[in-house]
C-alpha cells in the first residue's frame, strides 16, 4: 500500500523539485521513489503548500518546559542564567506533564528529531515511547577547577541511566559542556577524553560579554560569578574570543555542535575550521536559535558572516524558557523576516538534511532519498515557496 503525494512545491532536503513531481511513500512513510505525474498512476493526493522531509531541531532543553514564562523577555543572558539555574526546581509531576506537552507540539509542527540537552533524568520516561528521535546532550558544568572531578562522574551517571535502557532513543547519548564561561579547562579534558564522545555541543558566544570575559577579564559576566557566589580569584583571561580559548581541549574528533553563535566572528570560524583541517575536530555545524536570542536579549546571529564563511547551519529552538513554542518552522520564518535575501530553499536546508547531518542521522532522516524515513511535513499559507508570516507547518507522514 503506497501513499503518493504533489504540491505546487515540493522540497526534497536539498533543493526544488521539478513541477509535476510526486512524492511517493509506503503507508509508513518510507521513501520509495520521487516519480513525474504523468507515470505515478492513481490515488495521488494534491496539496496545496509545501513539501518537505520534517525538521530536526538541534537544540532543546525539554526538560526546562515547566519554565514556560516564567523569565521576563529582555533580561539580557547572565540574569537569565541565573534565573535558569535558581528557579528550575519544581514539583516532579509538573515538570513530567510540561514535558509531554511539549514533546507533543513538536510531533504537531513538523519535528521528527531532536538534539536535547540534558541535566537530569527527568525525559527518560517520555523519550522511551516517542515517535520522536533524539540525541541526548548530557551537559555538565563547572567553573571551578577542583569541582571537575565531581561533575564529570555526576554526568557519567546521568548518561548511565539513559544508556541502560533497551529504547532507541536513549542510546544515542554524549557528555557535553555547558559554555567557555561555565566548565573548566580540566573539565573539558575529562569531556575531550572520555571513549566514544563523538558528537559533542556547546553553547556559544551567545552574547557580546562572553567574549569580553574571555579577552579581559571583565564585562557583566563577573556579575554572574558573584551573584553564584563562585569565587574566581584562579581565573587568567587569554586574550581571546571564548571560542578560541577552548578549541584546543577539544582534540578527538568529536563532531562539534555549536549553539546561538551570536557574536561569533571571522577569526572563531577560521580557528574551527584550522581544527578540522588538522583532524582534531571532525566537523562543526552552527546551530541558529534566532527566537531565543530576541527573547533573552533582543539580538540575532550575524547570519551573513556565517554563510560567507561557508558554515554549515542548522537550526534549534531552545526552551521553552526563552521561546514562546517549539517550532523550526517558527525559527524559520524570524529568519526571513530579519535577513529577507535568504530563500525558502536555503532555511528548509538548515531544518532537514544539515540538522540530520549534525546529529549523525542523515541516514534515515532529512531528505526524499529512497529507503530513509525522514517524515512528511506540509507547509501551508505560503506565497508560492516563500514562507508567511502565517505560514504553518504540520505532519502529515
Ligand atoms: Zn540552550
Amino acid at each position: 500500500m503506497y501513499r503518493k503525494f504533489t504540491a505546487a512545491h515540493i522540497f526534497n532536503g536539498f533543493d526544488w523539485l521539478p513541477p509535476n513531481s510526486v512524492l511517493i511513500t509506503t503507508a509508513d512513510g518510507g521513501i520509495v521513489e520521487i516519480a513525474e505525474r504523468q507515470n505515478a498512476g492513481d490515488d495521488v493526493e494534491i496539496l496545496d503548500g509545501i513539501l518537505s522531509p520534517a525538521f530536526v531541531n538541534a537544540h532543546c532543553h525539554l526538560e526546562l518546559s515547566h519554565l514556560k514564562g516564567s523569565i521576563a523577555e529582555h533580561t539580557g543572558l547572565v540574569d537569565f542564567v541565573f534565573k535558569i539555574i535558581t528557579q528550575r526546581q519544581a514539583d516532579a509531576a509538573a515538570i513530567a506533564a510540561a514535558i509531554v506537552k511539549a514533546e507533543n507540539q513538536m510531533l504537531q509542527n513538523g519535528t521528527i528529531a531532536v538534539g536535547d540537552i540534558c541535566n537530569t533524568t527527568n525525559t527518560i520516561e517520555p523519550k522511551k515511547t516517542s515517535s520522536l528521535f533524539y540525541h541526548n546532550f548530557i551537559e555538565v558544568a563547572g567553573f571551578v577547577p577542583a569541582a571537575a572531578q565531581s561533575r564529570f562522574d555526576a554526568a557519567l551517571q546521568i548518561l548511565q541511566q539513559f544508556k541502560k535502557s533497551t529504547a532507541t532513543n536513549l542510546q544515542y547519548a554524549t557528555i557535553n559542556p555547558h559554555a567557555p564561561y561555565s566548565v573548566s579547562p580540566h573539565l573539558f579534558n575529562l569531556i575531550n577524553q572520555y571513549p566514544g564522545n563523538s558528537l559533542v555541543t556547546m553553547h556559544n558566544q551567545e552574547t557580546p560579554a562572553e567574549n569580553e570575559f574571555f579577552k579581559t577579564g571583565s564585562g557583566d559576566f563577573l556579575r554572574l560569578y558573584e551573584q553564584l557566589s563562585i569565587d574566581i580569584s584562579f581565573y587568567k583571561s587569554s586574550g581571546k574570543s571564548s571560542l578560541q580559548t577552548i578549541l584546543p581541549h577539544l582534540t578527538n574528533k568529536q563532531s562539534l555542535l555549536l549553539v546561538h553563535d551570536v557574536c561569533t566572528e571571522k577569526d572563531d570560524i577560521k580557528a574551527v575550521n584550522q581544527m578540522i583541517a588538522s583532524g582534531l575536530i571532525s566537523a562543526a555545524h552552527f546551530c541558529l536559535c534566532p527566537n531565543a536570542n530576541l527573547y533573552i536579549s533582543n539580538s540575532l546571529p550575524n547570519v551573513n558572516s556565517l554563510l560567507n564563511n561557508q558554515c554549515s547551519i542548522v537550526l534549534g529552538t531552545d526552551s521553552l524558557a526563552s521561546n514562546h513554542q517549539l517550532s523550526i518552522l517558527e525559527e524559520m520564518k524570524t529568519l526571513q523576516r530579519h535577513f529577507p535575501q535568504l530563500q525558502t530553499s536555503q532555511l528548509l536546508q538548515w531544518a532537514t538534511t544539515n540538522g540530520a547531518r549534525a546529529l549523525q542521522m542523515l541516514q534515515t532522516l532529512g531528505s526524499f532519498d529512497p529507503g530513509k524515513k525522514p517524515g512528511v511535513v506540509l507547509i501551508t499559507q505560503v506565497q508560492g515557496n516563500v514562507l508567511t508570516n502565517k505560514s504553518t507547518a504540520k505532519r502529515i507522514i
